[in-house]
Parts: structure tokens; sequence; C-alpha cells
């Protein structure tokens, strides 16, 4: 008898299992019922700031015309998971079903963070996640006008960059000392702030947001900063981090990891059985990632353990990150914070190249880049061994 895979979140990752699930059943034994809030069938998130930059929704789309009319897969859109019982294998939605499942994967992604300062829910007030949220944005830009960033890390350099495209003038607020604090060094963050600040982007680090005033329309007007500055504007975008969406864990009676997210082990599996967690709402041995690669590291493992395969557990989960940030190359490999580490670093005006290495051993252990450096791909069989002696011509190349 067929059975029925039911994915809650039709998000990349929840996409990224389904593809493989229909690719691994050569015995075309399971159906697949694929729940999703949002309206439109899953895209690229990670390019979602070309949408206000020529792309169509289409253009950013993952499933292809194949997978849209596969005859084992369902796709039920707008359509969320809002509760149901492990126990009886059992899935509510929104409009009221009640749908049975022989496994159960969720993967509901996260939720921007709002930090709750005042004037933070007034209209003009944003966050960067969605479609509709980039939509919303392009409705109320002004151009020629300030537009403010609340978080400089790579988010909120994405939504400056979207003000930018729409023809206002963004400010980036930061509480870190630099730009991108969780993942760059000073180094590599003032060649990135060097680079974004010529392309008219003000950045105020070392600050946080105080509140955001309103007209008597209660329309945003502007933002006042700790430091005192105040930024006239009319939209604020909040780019200040994410959280896992794991709301349905109360629901479905599963555990949450301390700071949130579906408790699972390194297979994903979560309290329940034949319930897992994938993508940035999984909380893999306690830990949420928050990137799409480990997202889909764990959509490959579930596939496998659904259909009965032998699926690896998830270790040394891989965080390094490969971007390009309005027009530069910023990446960091392998470990960048280990204590008690030896470091060697080569600045230049627009170019930075670190390199970190076990101060015991001296084997390579990763690396920040920023600008026109060698790239993680060249660096990265390195990690774990002696450098090599042109180690300042990799990072650094002529
Ligand atoms: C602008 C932007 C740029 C990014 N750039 C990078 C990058 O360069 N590199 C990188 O690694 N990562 C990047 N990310 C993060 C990356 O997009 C996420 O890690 C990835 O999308 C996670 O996939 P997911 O399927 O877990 O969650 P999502 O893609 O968020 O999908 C989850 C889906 O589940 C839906 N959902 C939630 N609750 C329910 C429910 N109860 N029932 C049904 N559906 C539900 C949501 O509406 C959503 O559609 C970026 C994110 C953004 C927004």
């Amino acid at each position: 008898m067929m059975r029925t895979l039911m994915i809650a979140g039709y998000g990349m990752a929840g996409h990224r299992l389904a593809e493989e699930v229909l690719a691994l059943d050569a015995d075309e034994e399971w159906r697949i019922v694929i729940l999703g809030e949002e309206l439109y069938p899953a895209y690229d998130r990670v390019c979602l700031s070309g949408y206000l930059d020529g792309r169509s929704r289409a253009d950013l789309m993952l499933p292809g015309r194949d997978f849209l009319q596969h005859p084992r897969a369902q796709l039920w859109l707008g359509c969320p998971a809002v509760g149901g019982d492990p126990a009886s294998r059992t899935v509510r939605t929104a409009d009221g079903s009640c749908l049975t499942y022989d496994a159960l994967v969720l993967a509901t992604g996260s939720r921007p963070f709002v930090p709750p300062v005042p004037g933070h829910d007034l209209p003009g007030c944003f966050v960067y996640r969605t479609f509709d949220d980039l939509d919303a944005i392009r409705a109320h830009a002004r151009p020629g006008r300030n537009g403010v960033v609340v978080g400089g890390g790579l988010l909120g350099l994405e939504a400056a960059n979207a003000l930018r495209l729409l023809g206002m003038t963004p400010h980036v607020v930061e509480t870190g000392p630099h730009l991108m604090p969780a993942q760059l060094d000073r180094g590599a963050a003032a060649v990135l702030h060097r680079h974004v600040t010529g392309l008219g982007v003000a950045v105020h680090c070392g600050t946080a947001t105080v509140s955001i005033d309103s007209h008597p329309a209660r329309t945003v007007r502007s933002v006042t900063l700790s430091n005192g500055t105040v930024i006239d504007t009319p939209l604020v975008i909040f780019a200040a981090g994410v959280r896992p969406r794991d709301d349905l864990a109360t629901a479905l009676g599963l555990e949450r990891a301390d700071r949130g997210g579906f408790l699972t082990d390194k297979l994903c599996r979560t309290s329940a059985p034949q319930v897992w967690a994938v993508g940035d709402c999984a909380a893999v041995g306690g830990r949420c990632y928050g990137l799409v690669a480990p997202g889909y590291r764990m959509a490959g493992s579930v596939a496998r353990q659904v259909l009965g395969l032998e699926a690896e557990p998830l270790e040394d989960i891989d965080t390094s990150t490969t971007l390009k940030l309005l027009g530069i190359n910023v990446a960091t490999f392998g470990a960048t914070g280990h204590q008690g580490a030896m470091e060697a670093a080569f600045a230049e005006d627009t170019r930075y190249a670190k390199a970190v290495f076990d101060a015991d051993t001296g084997v390579l252990l990763g690396g920040i880049l920023a600008g026109n450096t060698g790239t993680p791909t060249t660096l990265q069989p390195f990690i774990g061994r002696q450098p090599p002696a042109d180690l300042e011509q990799l990072l650094l190349p002529a």
C-alpha cells in the first residue's frame, strides 16, 4: 500500500527533501503531501534580493514543471499545519483538515527577529524574508529619501542593497563594533565597510536603535540611535537575525532546544517516532544553523531514513559561508574562532585575508577572506594540514 510522507513547510529544505525522496523511491511506495504556509511553491530564498533586481517570482521558483505535475507529489499552498497528534499520526491544517501520515518532516524555517524597540510595529516597518515582504517594501519605498536597516549582518547588507536599488539612501545600524560581527573580524569588516560606504551606504556601528518615531498619523518619521543620531526616514527594515519557527512543538508535544528549534538527534529525529525536522527549524544536537547548505544535508539524510536506507549522522556540519555582498566577496572557511589559535593576517586597502592555525601543531584551521582574495575552494583542502609554503600567495593572489 502507498505510504504518505507529509512535509510541513515548503521552503528550500522542504523542497530538497521532496525531490530526494522522489528520486530515491525506486519502487514508488511513497506519496508526498506538502503543506505550505506561503501561497507560492518553494523559491530560492538565498537569491531573494534578485526579486528587486529584475528577477521574477518564476525565475526564483525551485520546482520545475515535472515536480509540480508529479502524480505522487501534492502541494497544499496557503495551508499551514496548525497542530496534530504523533500518536495517531495526524496533522491538522489551518483550513480544518485532519490528514494522516506515515512519516512527518517539519521544515518550517525561521522567522525574522524584530527587537522590541518602541515603534517597531508602525506602518513603514518591515522584515526581509519573503516575496510578500519585498513587495511591501517596494510599495513603501520613497526614492531620494533615507531608509534604515536595523542589523549589519548578511541580511542587513542585502536589505541595504535592496534600498539602493529602490533609489533610497540606506543607513545600516549595527550594535556590534563592526559589520557582520558574527562572521568577520575587524580587518575583513574594515574592507567591507570601505566598499559599502563607497557605494553610498551609511554605516552606524557600535550603536543601537532606541526608538522608531512616528508622525501624528502613526507612520514612521525617524529613527533615534543610542549615540544620539536621529535619521529622518519613512521606512525601516529589521534584519537583526532569525529565530527558528518551532511553534508546532507545543501542538505536537515535541521537545524544543534551549535556544529554540525542534530538538533532534544527529539524524534529525525529533522526540516523537516517525517525526523529523530539517532546515532552519531543526536544532540538530541542540543547534540551529540558519544556512541553506546544512539544511540540504539534513534533507538528504532524512530522505534516506524515510525510505529505510542507511543514513550517516550529521557530524561536522560546515558553517563556512561564501557571499557576494554589494559586489564584494566575503567568505569564511573552517574554524575561525578557535581558543588559543595562531593567526596570520594580510591586509591591503581593498582586500584582507586571515589564516588561523592550531598553536600546538601548526595545522591550518580556517580563515576569513574579504575582497579579491583566494577562494575557500582553493584553501579548504589545506584544513587540518600544514599550510603550504606559498600560503600568502594563495590567500592574496597577485
Ligand atoms: C535575503 C536572504 C538571503 C539569504 N542568504 C543566504 C546565503 O547567502 N547563504 C545561506 O546559507 N543562507 C542564506 N539565507 C538563509 C536561507 O535562505 C535559509 O537558511 C533557508 O531558506 C532555510 O530553508 P528552510 O526550508 O529551512 O526555511 P524557509 O526557506 O524559510 O522555508 C520555510 C517555509 O515553511 C513555511 N512554514 C512555516 N510554518 C509553517 C507551518 N506551520 N505550516 C506550513 N508551512 C509553514 C514558511 O512560510 C516558509 O515558506 C538567506 C535568507 C534570506 C532571507
